[in-house]
């Protein structure tokens, strides 16, 4: 297995902001990354996993203990006609593409989309009105609790917005099976040029976990709000509030994480105390946050120091 000593996790994400961990492994076969658990385990030596690092935010402090990548555990493996399965580590777009060159449709929405499949089964990816759930069977998963590998059908977990209830510091996506449709290559391949294009269109290119915050319940978008506010451009040390999508932060010149999550804290404060509205992160966090850095993933109503550390690990 690949091992990378003080390896430069920061720069494994699309946002490039963060510092790094002790040691960074690639397992090339599942059985290797349940070995390694385990043992990291045996040594109480604590573990994440990283998948295609775009919605991650790492601390510029670092991660403590063990990074375990997905990379390597990227088959796509056709079992039927119409499904196929999916190691962990593949990128959602080289699904969508090896999908399209088998005629089968279903993964078009995934193209653009720089994550993992492990990734977007915790997060349910989605973009144009399609989820990763609605076309999700199975999910094979270690659980680390119990050391046991086991394989769950989609309706036995609940999915929802941007969310999962599979706990990635319990559970480890090793592999997915994808019930898809018949299509034809060009009409599938066409659909992901239209996606594309509209990616293009509508979203700016360079450094950025895509959008920064989930959509609140209330009617108006993120983007939206935080363009009514009147803070696109907004900008604290390297990171700056697209000017193209305001739910998209850029890191523009090197930032590090205090500075993205000053900035996500100033648009937080504004929208709670103008609109009464929370603005919660999609972009999760790994690594040892500063106190005030956490709070970002607080709600407001219970930020105060001691309950910051909750959600932030
Ligand atoms: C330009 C851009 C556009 C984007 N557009 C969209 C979009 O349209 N729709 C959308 O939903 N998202 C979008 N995203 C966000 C992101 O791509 C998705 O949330 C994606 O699902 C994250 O997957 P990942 O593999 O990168 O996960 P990571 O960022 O690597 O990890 C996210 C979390 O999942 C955990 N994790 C990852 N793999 C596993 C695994 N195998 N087992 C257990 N836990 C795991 C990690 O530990 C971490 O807690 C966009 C991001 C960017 C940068």
């Amino acid at each position: 297995m690949y091992k990378i000593e003080h390896a430069n996790i920061g720069q494994l994400t699309t946002l490039r902001i963060g510092g790094s961990a002790e040691q960074l492994f690639y397992p090339s076969t599942p059985e290797e990354l349940i070995g390694l658990v385990v043992e990291l385990q045996d040594r109480s030596i604590p573990w994440s996993i990283l998948g295609g690092g775009s919605n991650l935010l790492i601390s510029s402090k670092g991660v403590a203990g063990a990074v375990i990548s997905t990379a390597a555990l990227n088959w796509v493996t056709r079992v039927s006609p119409d499904a196929v399965l999916v190691g962990a580590g593949a990128k959602m777009p080289k699904l969508a593409g090896q999908m399209a060159q088998w005629g089968l449709s279903g993964t078009e929405f995934m193209e653009g989309i720089p994550g993992t499949i492990g990734g977007a089964v915790i997060m349910n990816a989605g973009a144009h009105s399609q989820t990763t759930s609605n076309i999700l069977e199975k999910v094979t998963i270690f659980d680390t609790q119990k050391a046991q590998v086991l394989t769950f059908t989609a309706s036995q977990f609940n999915f929802g917005y941007r969310s999962s209830n599979i706990d990635p510091q319990r559970y480890i996506v090793l592999e997915a099976k994808f019930r898809l449709s018949d299509g034809m290559p060009d009409q599938v391949q066409d659909k992901m040029k239209q996606y594309r294009r509209q990616r293009a269109a509508t979203q700016p290119k360079g450094f950025s976990s895509g959008c920064i915050f989930r959509n609140p319940s209330s009617a108006t978008p993120a983007g939206k709000l935080i363009d009514e506010m009147g803070l696109k451009g907004q900008k604290v040390g390297g990171v700056e509030v697209s000017i193209i999508h305001a739910n998209f932060i850029m890191n523009t010149a090197g930032a590090s994480s205090q500075q993205i999550c000053s900035l996500i804290d100033k648009i937080q404060s504004k929208a709670w105390n103008t609109r009464g509205i929370w603005l919660q992160p999609e972009v999760w966090g790994m690594g040892e946050f500063e106190e005030e850095e956490k709070i970002i993933w607080l709600h407001p109503e219970l930020r105060s120091k001691s309950n910051a550390q909750i959600l932030a690990s």
